[in-house]
């Protein structure tokens, strides 16, 4: 089945989506530093994933990059 045979949710439904989502994450009154970590953890979890995971999918996907700034050897 090709992408654009899949149907897709119109745009209203997606912004109404993504306003409960928000409305539902003020209610939890994350502080500053709340964020901040949640931030770092994030960004530490996608590094990981870039530089450091055996998953093959992701690995091979960013072999030549590794390769490329040669500060992790993988083989
Ligand atoms: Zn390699």
């Amino acid at each position: 089945m090709r992408d654009r045979d899949v149907p897709q949710p119109s745009a209203r439904r997606q912004f109404k989506y993504i306003r409960r989502q928000l409305r539902i994450f003020r209610r939890h009154h994350v502080s500053t530093l709340q964020q901040g970590l949640i931030l770092i953890a994030a960004c530490t979890i996608v590094l990981y994933s870039v530089f450091f995971t055996n998953v093959l999918a992701i690995h091979d996907f960013f072999h030549e990059l590794r390769h490329a700034l040669g500060i992790i050897p993988c083989h």
